[in-house]
Parts: structure tokens; C-alpha cells; sequence
């Protein structure tokens, strides 16, 4: 049987707090920290007495809790959030987690993060046993899983359910007594446990949020690992010993805020020795470093200070819009280029500038700021991307699952070069990436997920196995085309 694997991609942030007096609005806060981690929709789902609240809606934190109220009637010493990644279509209400599952003689919240590989044939066994799904999004497999099995112990069945799911996976579940945090036996996504000064115990995707409410850092969730949180604190259990760490090595290039620590590791840190990295690698003569603002600012730093060269905000971004690798369609992604960028010709003119950027995904973002710096009296462009070329799609939640978005997929580093009107193109080297990174650990890729690059994907594609077949022989070709 053949079927078509429907995009459901999710880059979401999770925050989850027990034994707080205040735990929605603590919640509230946590997901702002969160926000660039997903914009489309929010909500908040507390524990009062037992008793399961909930409040969500498609928007920014900020504006699906506009209204006080909505966030006072969330009561309770517990609670777990969600921020949702936009994706194009599937922007009903009914997809915004977290889901808050009722049955019979119990009931449990669900917020999830990532995305499953074998959701297809998960779902079509679950519903040929009777099972009705009510959003398409993956994430009430797991409920599904978890009431199917026979395992008397709450945890038992969690467990036995995620040894079922695959992919790239980061959970929070609340019952009525606990809240369990899970992670997929590769950590593709970060997911850290903290404790706040009266110590309510926090779990959030980055550690960003831990700052913001006064909370210290315990630990990270590590691969195959839950922790389970209750009034006696938390406690770590694994449901697999097969596991091996592939952290997402997107996190520490783009989507995670520089602030966070993902397994020791700053953000910032590591975004600043790709920069180091990339200026050992780049070979050409140059009067400048320009930043393309905001995730690449800490890649240019490190290129300033290794090459000896200048960084200089030649680039200033609007704050108030939104990211452009978000907006679902290419006309939206242009207007939102033109929207939030602009060059300062006084500090670009006649210069030989090195822009500095952390990926290039379509390449229509890197010919607009090229074009802009052009424009604005640049001698020369030389563009230097803190990151390899992202040539192969992920199945493990980030919303590229088609080589034909991705224009290094075909077209050699010259032809970008040509196409994005540079005048050279210099990317960083994967064994760069991985030693600028430098996770202290002996897994492979220096426990890194790398296959965004090169296309070794540390686990199994399941359902997505004919998908990527099929995406080796897409063409990206309409990418000249519309240079020539
Ligand atoms: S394939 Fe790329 S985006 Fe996906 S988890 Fe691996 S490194 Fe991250």
C-alpha cells in the first residue's frame, strides 16, 4: 500500500511547573521565553486539586492570554504549556495543545514537541482497532498507545507506549498527581529540568525560560529518559536502554535563543565558534563583518575576532516581525524579508563586506539581504553561512521534508553563489560544526544529528523511508531558472 506522508511539523516549546501557588502564570511567563520557538498558537492546561483547566488559542502567547481572566481561572499548584510552530495549513484550534484527554476514570494533559516517523502506520493499526483521532496532529498516538496498554501502573503504560513511537520526540504529560517529561532515545530535542527558589520543579525545551522565572537548572533530560515530577520532587527513569545522543545541531544554529544551554553547551557560545570556525575556513579578502541580525550576530562576533576584522550592525532589523523560515509561502516570505531588514548605507558604503549568516534554506532570504547590501553602496558581498549546506530533509520535526525547498540540495556552491548575487559563498564544513559545537561525548558526530547535511539520519525513516526516496530525485533547478 502506498500513501502520501503528510507534513506535520513541529519545532515547539514545552514548559511544565509542580508545586507552585502561582503555576499558570509561571507557565505564562515560561512560554513567553519560548515564543520564537513556535508563534502560531498557545495554551496552558493547570492542575487544580486534581482537577484539569485549560486555556488555548491560535496567536502569540501574549495574545491568546490577552484577557487576565483567562489566565486567573487557571488554577491550581501545577501546570503544562505549549507554544505552537506555524506551519502552512492546520491552523484550527483544535491542533493547539496542550490536548486534555477525558475518559472514563481518569484523565490526563498532553503537549508535545517534534515529530513522529511512523505516524502513519501507528494511526491506520489504532484506528482499524477503533481508535478516532480529532486533529491531525501525532500527538494523541500517544494517548491512544498509552489507554491500549495493559500495564496496571500508569508509568508502565506511558513507558510501553513510547517504545512505539518513533522519531524525534520530546513529551509532558499531566495527571491528576504528576507530571512525567519524555524524551525520544536520540535527544533530537532538548528538554531541561529545573527548580525554582520555593522548589516547584520546572521542565522546559530551553533553558532560556529558567532565567526568567528565578529558576536554577538541574539537569537535562537525557536520551530514552523520563522524569517524573510529583509532590516528592523528581525522580529520573528510562524506558530504552537503545539509545545514542543526536541532538538537532539546528538548535544551537538557529532555533534555540543564545541565552539557552542545550547538554553544557551555550548557545551563544557555540554559535560564536562557528564564526571562529567559519573565518579559519573563509579565503578571501575583506574591510567587514556584518551580522545578518538576530541568530547569526553570535557568528559574526567569533568571524570578527578570529579574522581581525571589524563587526559592524551594517544590517538592523525590525524586532517586530515575525521569522521568515516560518511564513508558509513564497510571496509571504519575500514581503517578510522586505519588511524586517534594512542596510546602513553609512557603514556599508564602498566597503568589502563579509555577511555573516547562519543558513541558507531557499536562498530567497540571502539574494534579498545580498541585494540590500548592494544597494546600499557595498564594494563587495561576500557571504559566509555559519552552518554546512542543508541538502537532505528532516523527518524529525523541523518543517523541511522536501529537497525541492532546499536549494543546496541541487545546485553546486558556485550556482548558489551566482544565484544569490555574491561575490564568493563559503559555508562551514561539517567536522567544523561538530568541533565548534563540542559536546563532551563519545557518540557519534560528537552526539550531534547532522543529517540535515549529509543525509545520514541516525535513526530509522519508517513511514518517511519512500518520502525521502523520492526527494533525492527532486530537482531545485527553478531556483536558476529564475536568475537566467
Ligand atoms: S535532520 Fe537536521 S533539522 Fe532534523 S534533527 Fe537532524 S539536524 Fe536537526
Amino acid at each position: 500500500m502506498t500513501y502520501e506522508v503528510k507534513s506535520l511539523n513541529e519545532e515547539c516549546g514545552l514548559f511544565g511547573i509542580w508545586g507552585h501557588s502561582q503555576a499558570a502564570q509561571v507557565t505564562y511567563f515560561g512560554l513567553h521565553s519560548l515564543q520564537h520557538r513556535g508563534q502560531e498558537g498557545a495554551g496552558i492546561l493547570s492542575n487544580d486539586q486534581g482537577k484539569l483547566l485549560r486555556h488555548r488559542d491560535t496567536g502569540l502567547v501574549s495574545e491568546v492570554f490577552k484577557d487576565p481572566a483567562d489566565l486567573e481561572k487557571l488554577k491550581g499548584q501545577a501546570a503544562i504549556g505549549h507554544v505552537r510552530y506555524a506551519t502552512a495549513g492546520e491552523a484550527s484550534i483544535d491542533n493547539i495543545q496542550p490536548f486534555h484527554f477525558k475518559f472514563y476514570d481518569m484523565a490526563f494533559g498532553l503537549a508535545h514537541n517534534g515529530n513522529l516517523t511512523n505516524t502513519k502506520t501507528l494511526k491506520r493499526e489504532l484506528e482499524q482497532d477503533g481508535a478516532i483521532f480529532s486533529s491531525s496532529s501525532d500527538t494523541e498516538i500517544l494517548a491512544h498507545l498509552i489507554r491500549r496498554s495493559h500495564k496496571t501502573d500508569f508509568v508502565d503504560k506511558v513507558k510501553e507506549a513510547l517504545n512505539k513511537v518513533k522519531g524525534g520526540f520530546a513529551y509532558l504529560l499531566m495527571l491528576e498527581d504528576k507530571i512525567i517529561a519524555a524524551l525520544d532515545p536520540n535527544g533530537f530535542r532538548p528538554l531541561s529540568i529545573g527548580q525554582t527558589a520555593n522548589g516547584a520543579i520546572v521542565v522546559s525545551s530551553e533553558t532560556c525560560a529558567f532565567e526568567v522565572i528565578g529558576a536554577k537548572w538541574l539537569r537535562d533530560l537525557k536520551p530514552g529518559e523520563l522524569a517524573i515530577i510529583d509532590d516528592s520532587g523528581v525522580h529520573y527513569d528510562s524506558y530504552t536502554d537503545e539509545t545514542q545522543l543526536s541532538i538537532c545541531s539546528m538548535e544551537y544554529i538557529y532555533f534555540s535563543r543564545p541565552d539557552s544551554v542545550i547538554h553544557g553547551v551555550n548557545v551563544h557560545t557555540a554559535r560564536k565558534n562557528t564564526g571562529r570556525r567559519l573565518a579559519q575556513e573563509f579565503a578571501h579578502e575583506a574591510d567587514i563583518v556584518v551580522g545578518v541580525p538576530n541568530s547569526s550576530l553570535s557568528a559574526a562576533s567569533g568571524f570578527s575576532e578570529e579574522s581581525g576584522l571589524p563587526n559592524e550592525m551594517g544590517l538592523i532589523k525590525n524586532q517586530y516581525t515575525q521569522r521568515t523560515f516560518i511564513q508558509p509561502t513564497q510571496e509571504l516570505r519575500e514581503q517578510g524579508v522586505r519588511m524586517k531588514l534594512s542596510a546602513v548605507s553609512s557603514i556599508v558604503k564602498g566597503k568589502r563586506v563579509v555577511m555573516v549568516d547562519d543558513s541558507i534554506v531557499r536562498g530567497t532570504t540571502s539574494r534579498r539581504i545580498v541585494q540590500l547590501l548592494r544597494d546600499a553602496g557595498a564594494a563587495e558581498v561576500h557571504v559566509a553561512i555559519a552552518s554546512p549546506p542543508l541538502k537532505y530533509p528532516c523527518f524529525y520535526g523541523i518543517d523541511i521534508q522536501s529537497r525541492r525547498e532546499l536549494i543546496a540540495a541541487n545546485h553546486t556552491v558556485d550556482e548558489i553563489r551566482q544565484i544569490i548575487g555574491a561575490d564568493s559563498l563559503t559555508y562551514l564544513s561539517i567536522d567544523g560544526l561538530i568541533e565548534s559545537i563540542g559536546l563532551e561525548t563519545d557518540a557519534p558526530n560528537g552526539g550531534l544529528c547532522v543529517a540535515y547535511f549529509d543525509g545520514k539520519y541516525p535513526t530509522p525513516l519508517y513511514d518517511y523511508e519512500k518520502a525521502y526516496l523520492k526527494s533525492l530525485k527532486e530537482k531545485t533547478s527553478f531556483f536558476l531558472d529564475e536568475v537566467k
